[in-house]
């Protein structure tokens, strides 16, 4: 894709600026090679993290920061809706049943999201998870976290609850 473009019809918007300048603080740290990205393992990452955290090692600036990014990955959400259009949101009330199985569920509850999101708005909601996945990492290095250690609880724990209690 070529990010220069501005899409026809739709206007492109920008990743903040506090995001960019996050970025050229990694980028030019010469003491983390990226190699081999296709096998990068949650261990890796967090590592790199932890190396590249320059600007804000405070755990309040993490933690802010950790919010902060949350918030923006649900206002590209909600621009890829109000802006770009390629999504739409119709919503109504769910009809929940006890008595539904897996696969009534699928076919009963809805998304209440219509559309399909464009190259533009995939890129730009990405890089926001992207720079969530960042902060979440960078709090649990400051906490002494094991990312992949939680990943492996999280599944466990998904595959022994039903799927009612997965709310
Ligand atoms: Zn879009």
């Amino acid at each position: 894709m070529n990010v220069g473009v501005k899409p026809a019809g739709r206007q492109r918007w920008k990743l903040n600026s506090s995001y960019r300048s996050d970025i050229i603080s990694l980028t030019v740290n010469p003491f983390v090679g990226v190699k081999e990205m296709n096998s990068l393992s949650l261990k890796q990452f967090q590592d790199q993290v932890s190396e590249l955290l320059l600007r804000h090692r405070s755990l309040l600036d993490v933690l802010s920061k950790y919010t902060q990014s949350g918030a923006a990955v649900q206002r590209s959400v909600a621009k890829g809706i109000t802006e770009c259009g390629c999504i739409q949101v119709h919503a109504g009330k769910q009809h929940y049943s006890t008595e539904m199985t897996i696969e009534d569920a699928k076919k009963l509850l809805d998304t209440h999201m219509a559309g399909e999101l464009c190259e533009n708005c995939t890129e730009i909601i990405s890089a926001e998870i992207g720079r969530n996945l960042f902060y979440t990492a960078s709090l649990c290095n400051l906490l002494g976290i094991n990312l992949e250690t939680v990943l492996e609880q999280e599944s466990k724990r998904c595959s022994t609850l039903g799927f009612f209690n997965m709310s």
